[in-house]
């Protein structure tokens, strides 16, 4: 019992150390990134290719941070009642200008008043990286739809692109670390968006099309939120 005790206390400091990493790492990258781009435009024509190999393994770095940086603490801390309608529009808000640099179109829809337990900041890492993968899939004219919406006693999100979309052994490989068919891709966004959807008690569904498109349905546990507490304990 002392040894798992001491073992699981090791895990906590490596996973938190892992998570702040993640965190002060990006920051330089950036910085890098902005001389690196500088530099490329006062150099001779041949050291260019150069900048740019740099600059790309640079973004790969970024990239790998963005899909993992809180698969570092898979295990869910401050759970809290989260307004699903409110989280979906804040993952509106930062997720605009990625399909508008892709030329797609992002448009989200949430019923109001759907309340689910979980945490905040993985719910958002869980949602944005397959919102990402879907704004990676489509080209010119594409869109991504985000639905969330009560049905029974589940809070439901829809997220649907008109994208390339996957065969079936594709589908079957999908959040397996590491697996991945983009030549910048990482493989770790699924892997921590099924970790982060199983902790919070949700459930994914995936259809595909490959040329046609791709629909991930999760499902959570809705909550109840109409409960009214006597005045005395109103407080
Ligand atoms: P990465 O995006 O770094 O490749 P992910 O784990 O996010 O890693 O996704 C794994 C793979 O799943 C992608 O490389 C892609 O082949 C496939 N995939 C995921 N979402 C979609 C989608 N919406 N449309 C088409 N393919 C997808
Ligand atoms: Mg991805």
């Amino acid at each position: 019992y002392n040894h798992r005790l001491q073992r699981s206390e090791k895990l906590k400091i490596i996973s938190d150390l892992a998570a702040s990493v993640a965190h002060e790492v990006r920051n330089p990258l950036q910085v890098t990134r902005g001389f690196l781009q500088l530099l490329a435009s006062r150099t001779d024509e041949k050291d260019k290719p150069y900048f740019e190999l740099a600059t790309n393994e640079l973004d790969r770095a970024s990239e790998i941070i963005t899909d993992f940086l809180t698969f570092a603490k898979p295990e869910l801390e401050n759970i809290v009642l989260l307004d699903l309608t409110k989280e979906i529009r804040k993952i509106e808000a930062i997720m605009i200008p990625m399909a508008a640099m892709h030329g797609g179109i992002l448009s989200c829809r949430a019923e109001d008043s759907l309340y689910i337990y979980g945490n905040s900041t993985k719910l958002k890492q869980a949602l944005i990286n397959m919102i990402k993968n879907s704004i990676e899939a489509i080209g010119k004219d594409g869109t991504v739809e985000v639905q969330a919406i009560a049905e029974g006693d589940e809070a439901v999100v829809r997220i649907s692109d008109n994208g390339q979309g996957m065969e079936e052994d594709e589908v079957a490989k999908l959040g397996v670390p590491f697996f991945s068919t983009k030549t910048k891709g990482t493989g770790l966004g699924l892997m921590v968006t099924y970790r982060i959807i199983e902790v919070m008690k949700g459930t994914i569904k995936v259809r595909s099309a490959k040329g046609k498109g791709t629909e991930f349905t999760i499902r959570f546990p809705l909550t109840v939120q109409d409960i009214v507490l006597p005045d005395e304990l109103n407080v």
